[in-house]
């Protein structure tokens, strides 16, 4: 069988062939070898979701399908950065580290082939796996809790400023049939992220449309880059979290750290 990274279909096997970006083809790549871009680890408290607060160690791959305008770590999506690692490199780094937690995140993830042996060598040893992904790639990935972040339409650049980004990324950010799978396989929270009150709207539409996703995992968390920004949204969100059955996602890491590396 062959496949495009990405592709939604049935769980491959070991057996399977992808077809990767560049149109080479070959088989999922394992541990030995392995190499993936990598912006930073670190070690911090989870700041989103269900595991707020949980010491992690946090794993950045570089890179992302997408331009969010308001992207808090454009060093790995709008301008990439970071080191090739070897995948046994990585896992090592996080050995190395006390959590049992980690929080494999970016830019996407999703992107690179070689999360599969990652994340798969990381449950191997006891870890426990967090993804961090924005639904609109597919990998076969070992994951105790998939963290989806959908975008919505309020995340597109300016398409005076960035034409061509603009144009990828709105084509891009909406993969029902992606973040459908990602729910049946795996145990998901999915994290909106709202900048005005009409927002919410658009969130009622696109769980309208995929009624796979149980509300009670769905949280709505507030644009910003500071606290005071952050304060001032959570004023009308959180109400209307509470009135709607949704859960209302506090931003701690930047509450309490600002928008720095490293949290
Ligand atoms: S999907 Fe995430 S990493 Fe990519 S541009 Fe948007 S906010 Fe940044």
């Amino acid at each position: 069988m062959i496949r495009r990274v990405g592709q939604a279909q049935r769980r491959p096997t070991s057996n399977d062939l992808i077809v990767t970006t560049v149109g080479r083809r070959c088989a999922w790549p394992t541990l030995h070898g392995a190499i993936m871009r990598i912006a930073e680890i670190f070690q911090s408290i989870q700041g989103e979701g269900f595991l707020t607060g949980t010491e992690s160690a946090f794993v950045r791959a570089s890179g992302c399908n997408l331009r969010c305008w308001y992207c808090d770590t454009p060093y790995a999506s709008w301008e990439p950065e970071g080191e090739d690692l070897a995948v046994e490199e990585i896992v090592a780094r996080v050995e190395a580290m006390g959590p049992r937690h980690a929080v494999l995140t970016g830019g996407e993830p999703m992107l690179w082939a070689e999360l599969v042996p990652l994340s798969r060598e990381l449950a191997r040893l006891g870890r426990h796996v967090t993804i961090e992904t924005a639904g609109t790639l597919y990998l076969p990935v070992a994951c105790d809790l998939m963290s989806v972040s959908p975008k919505l339409s309020n995340s597109t650049p300016s398409p005076k400023r960035h034409p061509r980004w603009a144009w990828r990324h709105e084509t891009a950010r909406h993969a029902p049939e992606v973040v459908r799978r990602l729910a049946a396989e795996y145990t998901c929270q999915f994290k909106f992220v709202v900048d005005t009150a009409a927002d919410c709207r658009e969130v009622e539409d696109y769980l309208a449309g995929l009624p796979e996703i149980e509300r009670g995992r769905v949280m709505l968390m507030p644009q910003g880059t500071d606290a005071a920004e952050l304060a001032e949204k959570a004023t009308w969100l959180e109400p209307y979290c509470r009135d709607h059955g949704l859960s209302f996602c506090p931003r701690v890491h930047i509450e309490q750290f600002g928008l720095v590396r490293g949290t």
